[in-house]
């Protein structure tokens, strides 16, 4: 059997104080004071162990980051003088789609490299838009592919980024005469992506190629930023130009595997002229997930192209429109537009542009996917706290600049090796063991609208207004 991939996690501890969503309140002048077991110390998740290890002058309010609110210590203190509130900073953390909860649950994953624990339950909607109208059928969860996470089988989520050869010959004595064709392997479905913004200094940047080349992924890094600093990193790293620029940046492309290049007019041309410089070279376009995509990917596929990664905006959405419909739903019509014409195979389709959450990594690949590009959970794993502040040239409230680069890297790994963890446990409970066989696997998913419709439409008709209020 082969060995089985898997990504090592160390414990790397946050540098700041993370926003917690919970602060203790606490009467201290009822305290007993003489408990040999306060329900402080009684905590299973060892939080205000943790708390006290790393910062806390144990001065009231605690604010408690990765609490579970199972309200242990609420119930169990002696003299009822304990009690949990919500802390005011975690209401402003975030925004509608990069909720407060995923940013802290993102920290909690670069710290332990664990899967987040969500204790006293889920407490939010039944359904909500885009991925929250998703389920994943879970009915195999009791199958042996269980085993694929903890014990015998393997569960393969190597997925590969070049172009599959058509067709194989054979010889009269049964042997291959095709001519084998180079391939693009990555051991887990998700690629890093340099983000749009935030301080993003020389040793960010490198933390993350460290980080893609350290779990064996890559990352789509600009052009320009691709400094002599970056080549023991070559082999993990995808350039990014234009058909304007790639001519400057020919040794660079000499040297790499995959290159993406900027969709736009004179396309072919440029892709000569980057086969010219390397013939072995993995091409990769970048381009807009806006309406005209999936007509796109259909004219690309029939080119030399090995893979188009469409990115969408920061809030998992269509671009260059008023109404953009959510990804979820783009990466439907882009896959089914290649299915439709017979032509998917002859392509990969990576999507990038509000990837949030280890679980949209697999519905992203049930809708139809091969891969998907992150960009905002590196830099959260980095402690960035989507702020913005950065973007109005203020001060960094958590000092980005100077993140080292062995600790950057650790983060970013622990949080890719939390989500591969997740993603295994999805694929196992969905009785999927290659993650090439979830691409566009809607056997395995429930949409909310088509629940909703089997069953309720019958009675109630059909909803008048569309999406999930
Ligand atoms: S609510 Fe539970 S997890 Fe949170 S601090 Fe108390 S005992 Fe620990
Ligand atoms: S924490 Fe704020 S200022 Fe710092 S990188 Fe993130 S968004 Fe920018």
């Amino acid at each position: 059997m082969p060995k089985k991939y898997s990504i090592h996690a160390h414990k790397t501890d946050p540098r700041f104080p993370p926003i917690g969503k919970y602060a203790t309140v606490e009467f201290r002048e009822d305290c007993a004071g003489s408990c040999r077991q306060c329900v402080k110390k009684r905590c299973v998740f060892h939080i205000f162990r943790d708390n006290f290890t790393h910062w806390s002058t144990m001065s009231e309010p605690e604010y408690l980051y990765t609490c579970k609110s199972c309200y242990r210590c609420v119930e169990e203190c002696t003299k009822g003088i304990f009690s949990l509130a919500i802390n005011p900073e975690y209401r402003t953390l975030g925004d509608d789609y990069w909720k407060a909860g995923i940013i802290n649950s993102t920290w909690a994953q670069a710290h332990t490299g664990s899967i987040p624990v969500s204790g006293a339950g889920y407490r939010g909607p039944f359904a909500a838009e885009g991925f929250d109208s998703i389920w994943t059928d879970m009915s195999e969860i009791v199958r042996p592919t269980r085993d694929g996470i903890h014990g015998r089988e393997y569960i393969n989520t190597m997925v590969e980024l070049s172009k599959r050869p058509m067709r194989l010959r054979f010889n009269p004595d049964g042997t291959l005469a095709s001519e084998e064709a180079p391939v693009l392997e990555i051991p887990l479905p998700v690629v890093l992506q340099q983000p749009a913004f935030g301080v993003l200094s020389k040793t960010v940047l490198l933390a993350m190629a460290a980080a893609a080349s350290s779990v064996g992924t890559l990352l789509f890094i600009k052009a320009e930023e691709y400094t002599p600093f970056f080549s023991p990193y070559a082999a993990h790293l995808v350039p990014c130009v234009t058909k304007d620029t790639y001519a400057r940046y020919a040794d660079l492309i000499k040297g790499s595997r995959m290159v993406e290049i900027a969709y736009g007019p004179g396309l072919d041309e440029a892709l000569s002229g980057l086969k010219a410089i390397n013939p072995d070279l993995f091409i990769a376009v970048g381009l807009p997930l806006d309406s005209a995509a999936a007509g796109r990917a259909g004219e690309l596929a029939r080119t030399c192209v090995d893979t188009l990664h469409l990115t969408g905006s920061d809030y998992g959405r269509e671009v260059g429109t008023d109404n953009p419909r959510h990804l979820k739903d783009m990466i439907r019509d882009v896959h089914l537009a290649l299915v439709g014409n017979r032509i998917r195979h002859r392509i990969n389709l990576v999507f990038s542009g509000g990837i949030a959450l280890a679980e949209h990594v697999a519905k992203s690949l049930i809708c139809g996917a091969d891969a998907v590009g992150i960009d905002l959970p590196l830099l959260i794993a980095l402690e960035c706290r989507l702020c913005k502040r950065c973007t109005q040239g203020k001060r960094c409230p958590v000092k980005l600049e100077a993140v080292e680069l062995d600790w950057g890297k650790n983060r970013i790994v622990n949080l890719l090796a939390a989500w591969h963890n997740q993603l295994l446990e999805v694929m196992g409970a969905c009785g999927i063991r290659e993650a090439r066989r979830m691409r566009g696997e809607l056997g395995r998913s429930m949409w909310f609208d088509d629940l909703e419709r089997d069953s309720f439409g019958p009675v109630f008709g059909k909803r008048k207004v569309t999406g999930i209020g």
